[in-house]
């Protein structure tokens, strides 16, 4: 901060101690010479001058903050060691006197209707600031007054804001982008006649969603009424129309494939957002794929940050979770590159080769399917040995009426939701290529078969109803230690059905199919055997 021009670096005359408040901004002009800079470098662009500033502050080297152009306003006070004024407006002058700068249109009014006059004259000028305002803030003069008004949980009741009204325009839609997010999400974006709204010039303004574009049926070529509050993106708010009348306009079909990929785009009932289900190959995807793909609980590959990632990325040698095993032909390449060397290449790569051979439930939990988390991940391995066994079940599960689709949701802990975001990833056939070319190059474990001799091992165990000696969970993680099965729900497949107390229709259920009933006691006495 030493190198910001309006915080000076030795107060004139000030007292042994002085915290100062205020705020660090940069201006829309510098703003845009910056993002002028940072494209021709191919930078990253910041989105508005707020994210500008808050990213220089966080350079880690002060020169490159030093070259941009920040600003500062001082308008509080934080400890003082000593106190020479006894009004807020004379401590601002007295701030311009140690050498800060503060804002030329702070003012000193008599009372409340002058106070509201005057932020008429600034929401007048607001346009041709150079910097964004939400609004003004009001303070109480005297200290004195200050000090006996206080706080409410840290915000005073001396001061207070008075925002602007958030500014609205019409304009005509030109156009209806879908973005795909970093996690799959589709977001509608409108393409708008370039308009000025409060200064500033709008292009671009949120639809929100699917079914925000439906419920107002909003059309390309719609005159539509748009909103700017703040930095925050400009929104949509109402279609004209009337204007539309001698237009033969569509209403907007919403893409159910991603724009992105092509990949298959589904909408999870009572979810407002659609999501692009190529996971494993989505461009728009991919970097967050990879990064979950070698994170610790995965692939765990040492030396395999982000921010090589995006480097690899960038030059096109890394597109999908395979490619991090082709990254061998481009030793040469790398080893000669600034901040790499001839070890750390070696090493990255060493550490690749030894993940080649990985465990089941790690790779599993490395695709990123929806909902499918460490311990699930473990779950399916256990259950399915393979991926291959597993990607057969998730086919066939397709139809919900399958066999396949029951023995899915037969899974203890797996629903509905679950299963369904299961069989969507390996129905895409995006995803299909990307994992074939995966198993080209990884070699997965299943997990042990943890106690094969157990008389329990291999059965399909169902419990129901409540136990004393130990809780469902419990009950389960031993079973399961000891090579069982533990489904959800009774069918014809199962072995043995352990009731509880209060056992309800599983039990009856079992009752019909001829399934074996065991109680608690029975059940631990078989399982000890
Ligand atoms: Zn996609």
């Amino acid at each position: 901060m030493r190198t910001i021009a309006d915080i000076p670096e030795r107060l004139n005359n000030g007292p042994a101690v002085a915290e100062i408040r205020g705020e660090i901004f940069m201006s829309k002009a510098d703003f845009f010479a910056l993002n002028d800079i940072q494209q021709n470098s191919n930078a990253k662009v910041f989105a508005n001058p707020r994210n500008a500033a808050a990213g220089s502050l966080r350079q880690k080297d002060p020169a490159v903050t030093a070259a941009r152009a920040l600003r500062f306003f001082a308008y509080a006070a934080g400890e003082m060691s000593e106190w020479t004024v006894n009004s807020h407006h004379d401590y601002l002058s007295q701030l311009q006197s140690w050498g800060f700068t503060i804002n030329p249109y702070s003012a000193l009014t008599e009372n409340i209707a002058a106070a509201l006059r005057h932020y008429q004259t600034i929401s007048a000028k607001r346009a041709d600031l150079d910097y964004d305002i939400d609004g003004v803030v009001y303070k109480v003069d005297q200290l004195d007054y200050q000090q006996r008004l206080g706080q409410v949980s840290r915000s005073p009741r001396w001061a207070i804001a008075h925002k602007f009204p958030a500014e609205k325009a019409m304009t005509h839609i030109l156009g209806i982008d879908i973005q795909v997010g970093r996690t799959g999400a589709l977001t509608p974006v409108a393409r708008l006649q370039p308009v000025t709204v409060g200064g500033v010039v709008v292009s671009n303004a949120t639809l929100h969603n699917e079914d925000y574009i439906k419920d107002k049926d909003i059309r390309i070529g719609d005159l539509v009424q748009i909103q700017r509050a703040g930095d925050v993106i400009p929104q949509v708010l109402a279609v004209d129309k009337d204007a539309r009348k001698d237009t033969r306009t569509e209403a907007f079909h919403y893409p159910d494939h991603c724009p992105s990929c092509g990949s298959p785009a589904i909408r999870p009932e009572g979810e407002a957002v659609r999501r692009c289900t190529g996971q494993l190959s989505c461009p728009a995807q991919l970097l967050e794929r990879l990064k979950h793909f070698v994170s610790r609980d995965a692939f765990d590959i040492e030396g395999l940050g982000a921010r090589i990632i995006e480097e690899l990325h960038q030059d096109d040698m890394l597109n999908e979770p395979a490619d991090i095993f082709h990254l061998k032909r481009y030793q040469a390449e790398l080893t000669a590159r600034d901040g790499w060397g001839e070890t750390s290449v070696k090493n990255l790569l060493m550490a690749i080769d030894q993940r080649r051979e990985i465990a089941l439930e790690r790779l599993i939990y490395g695709l990123g399917i929806r909902q499918i988390g460490q311990a699930t991940s473990m779950l399916l391995a256990r259950h399915f040995g393979s991926l291959e066994q597993l990607m057969a079940t998730a086919l066939a599960a397709k139809d919900e009426t399958s066999e396949a689709w029951q023995s899915l949701i037969d899974i203890d802990q797996i629903g509905d939701s679950v299963a369904r975001d299961i069989v969507q990833f390996f129905t895409d056939t995006h995803n299909q290529e990307a994992l074939k070319r995966l198993r080209d190059v990884v070699h997965p474990v299943p997990p042990e078969a943890i106690a094969s001799d157990s008389p329990v091992a291999g059965k399909t165990v169902v419990f129901t109803g409540t136990l004393t000696s130990m809780s469902r969970a419990e009950a389960k993680a031993k079973a399961e230690l000891l090579g069982a099965k533990v489904a959800g729900s009774v069918s014809a497949k199962t072995d043995y059905v352990v009731i509880g107390a209060d056992a309800g229709s599983k039990a009856r259920k079992a009752e019909s199919l001829g399934v074996t009933i065991l109680d608690e006691d029975s059940w631990i006495r078989l399982s000890q055997s």
